[in-house]
């Protein structure tokens, strides 16, 4: 048996043309299935949920679904967002979500590639966003994942030397179960289908294949290309939403390119 970790950001009643975006209706749909295979007598493959960046419709949306069909799912949140940017969760809804058994882990302080970090700058995003969580939750918290996937070297020894067991990153790969220090996720896209999802949860599957065939090339494209003109691709490819949105993993293609979809 083997696990495969998903990625998902914000879900929406309604369908957006924003990639990012899943309406809630699929998003049960997928849930539902994940539901079967978890509870399956010899399961093959065990789906595994997880949120990134601490929308507000994750408390909304995503955790009655998820109780409603008895689904426990990692929720990673940008610390410094807590209770500050509109539109993403405060602390209360931190710990409705701990108290409700789903588990809360860290996803930077503020969303900053840590590629890009200082030492000083680690510490801030590594162990203060750490400490904040435990201190909110009064839970032990010792998961994180990586803002727009990017990590060295460096920033693992870092995150595991600010106490972070595990580290998701958002290369599309399978993890034993259980998984090592370092999960990889696939992200899951709006334009991603049920029977496209069917088949990538398929022992051996061909989809997932593909996957990581595709995320070698993207990561030759980023290091060849350089994360501004990434980013400014990025944005065209995945019909970024015209109106100025400083939310989670849209990036702005007139800045630095410091917020960077995974
Ligand atoms: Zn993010």
């Amino acid at each position: 048996m083997h696990s495969l970790y998903l990625l998902y950001h914000e879900l929406r009643p309604t369908p957006s043309s924003y990639t990012y975006v899943l309406p809630c209706e699929d998003f049960e749909k997928q849930v539902e299935l994940f539901a079967q295979m978890q509870q399956a007598k010899s399961p093959s493959v065990r789906p595994e949920v997880t949120f990134d960046d601490g929308h507000i419709s994750n408390y909304e949306y995503a955790l009655p679904i998820l109780q409603r069909h008895n689904v426990q799912a990692h929720f990673f949140i940008t610390v410094g967002w807590t209770a500050q940017r509109p539109g993403y969760m405060d602390w209360n809804h931190l710990r409705a979500l701990h108290q409700a058994g789903q588990i809360i882990g860290a996803h930077g302080w503020s969303h900053t590639l840590l590629t890009h970090c200082s030492k000083e700058q680690l510490q801030k995003e590594l162990v203060d966003a750490r400490k904040a969580l435990q201190d909110h939750l009064s839970a032990d918290v010792t998961t994180m994942s990586l803002p727009g996937g990017r990590f060295n070297r460096q920033v693992l020894e870092a995150c595991h030397e600010a106490g972070y067991t595990q580290v998701f990153t958002s290369i599309p790969r399978k993890e034993p179960v259980p998984p090592g220090s370092e999960i990889g996720r696939i992200n899951i896209l709006a334009t991603m289908t049920l029977p496209w999802l069917t088949s990538l949860l398929q022992p051996q599957s061909p989809t997932l294949a593909k996957l990581e065939q595709r995320d070698r090339i993207k990561s030759a494209a980023k290091s060849l290309l350089g994360d501004r003109l990434y980013t400014s691709l990025w944005g065209l490819v995945n019909r970024q939403e015209p109106e100025i949105d400083p939310q989670a993993e849209r990036p702005t293609t007139s800045s630095a390119g410091k917020t960077l979809p995974s």
